[in-house]
């Protein structure tokens, strides 16, 4: 195949990528990891243009590979800092740029103007490098559960590393072979074809991973009460129902604690809504310290709370509900001058055998909670203790 054909279509394609991550970039998402892929996509333009220019006009001053390798490394190295930034890790190009700053200089050396096969030993090995680097830093830094979207990027990169290796690997044995000073045709061609591949795989690749991501935050955004951080109804609806069917495949126990602030609307009337907000993130921030981990935790109505607990015995389940109580009781809100006391009103169910679904639990959960506002709030009330097991619905309770 035509050398110079291919370089200019690897061009294309390098710009492509860094067009493709810039309009990503642009329409919205902002992820910081598409500056450093965008920045890729213009240092393998680059060093495609170069090669270019080098194949028309036969130039042979060592700064033509210097600058071509450095921008290729550059490139290469891009999809790996996008990646750590995107995993929250340093991007690294500084230490980076330290070092490839000396790439062009170093191409002054008889070793590596005298041949082809020098500079290709000794760049093969550092690219194969951050290529693997891709895939060890997916390894060491994506969850087991959550490797779909980087498998492309994390097959592509190590599938380029092993060509990298096997045409290395061919230059070696043929050597005599005679080089161009762009290296022989066979090496010219395959290593361009490879290249565009790389580059066309890597640009579906890591739109893949930022697209996901996005997909990610907007689901959890859809799943989160804005206000106070925790799960909305609709993640109750689909977690609860998940767990439920867990729960009763395996025997297993089933807990919700559902709570309530008390004369929270006087809150509101006496010290305007905003300290009311406050009050809201001031208790479910003490919630969250109380509950353990794994616990989910639902804001379910205005001032209406409900905890998933599972793994647990009723005994701890109502040790933690009135821990909860106590903790609320004792931690008042300060807001400015004003000092705003708080108590809640919590229930306790479990799951029983002829429970048909979850709601079946929370139900139970709620007359428990009504019953402790009946019965004087700032208390909890277990169902089946504090509250007759077959008790009739309770009337909710009014301030
Ligand atoms: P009880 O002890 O019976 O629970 O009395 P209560 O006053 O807490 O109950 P009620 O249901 O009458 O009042 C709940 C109030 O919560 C009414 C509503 O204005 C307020 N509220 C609901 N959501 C929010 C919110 O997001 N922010 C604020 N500031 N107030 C809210
Ligand atoms: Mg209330
Ligand atoms: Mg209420």
């Amino acid at each position: 195949m035509d050398p110079f054909t291919l370089v200019v279509a690897s061009s294309l394609a390098a710009a492509i990528m860094a067009g493709s991550m810039g309009l990503i970039y642009r329409a919205g998402s902002r992820q910081p990891c598409l500056r450093d892929w965008m920045m890729a996509g213009v240092f393998f333009a680059g060093n495609n243009v170069i090669g270019a220019l080098a194949i028309t006009f036969q130039v042979s001053h060592f700064l033509i590979p210097g600058f071509g390798n450095a921008l290729y490394l550059a490139g290469h190295f891009g999809i790996l800092a996008g990646l750590r930034r995107h995993l929250g890790l340093p991007a690294g190009w500084k230490p980076f740029a330290a070092c490839a700053a000396l790439i062009p200089l170093l191409h002054a050396l008889p070793f590596l103007q005298s041949s082809v096969t020098h500079r290709l030993l000794l760049f093969t090995p550092i690219i194969a490098a951050i290529n693997v680097g891709v895939a060890v830093t997916l390894w060491n830094h994506v969850r087991r559960g959550e490797w779909a979207p980087y498998l492309p990027l994390a097959i592509l990169e190590l599938f380029f590393a092993f060509q990298l290796s096997l045409r290395t690997a061919y230059l070696i044995l043929k050597e005599g072979h005679a080089l161009t000073f762009m290296g022989s045709q066979f090496l010219q061609t395959s290593g361009t074809l490879f290249v565009l591949v790389f580059l066309s795989v890597a640009t579906m690749g890591c739109a893949l991973i930022v697209t996901h991501q996005q997909a990610q935050l907007l689901r959890r955004a859809s799943l989160t009460d804005s206000l106070t951080g925790w799960l909305n109804r609709r993640a109750l609806h689909d977690l609860a129902a998940a767990e439920f069917r867990r729960c009763r495949n395996n025997g297993a126990e089933l807990f919700f604690i559902t709570f309530d602030i008390d004369h929270f609307k006087s809150i509101n009337d006496r010290h305007g809504h905003a300290v009311g907000d406050a009050a809201l993130c001031h208790v479910t921030a003490l919630a969250s310290g109380a509950l353990r981990g794994n616990d989910a935790l639902f804001r379910i109505g205005g001032e209406e709370f409900a905890v998933m607990v599972n793994r647990s015995t009723l005994d701890d389940v109502c040790g933690i509900a009135e821990r909860l109580r106590e903790l609320v009781a004792g931690s008042p809100l300060q807001c400015g001058e004003a000092t705003v006391r708080m108590s809640i009103s919590v229930g306790v169910a479990q799951r029983r055998a002829e429970d048909g679904k979850w709601e079946d639990i929370l139900g139970r959960a709620d007359k428990a909670l009504y019953c402790a506002k009946q019965q004087g709030r700032n208390r909890v009330a277990l169902h089946g203790r504090d509250l007759p097991a077959d008790e009739p619905l309770l009337q909710r309770a009014t301030a």
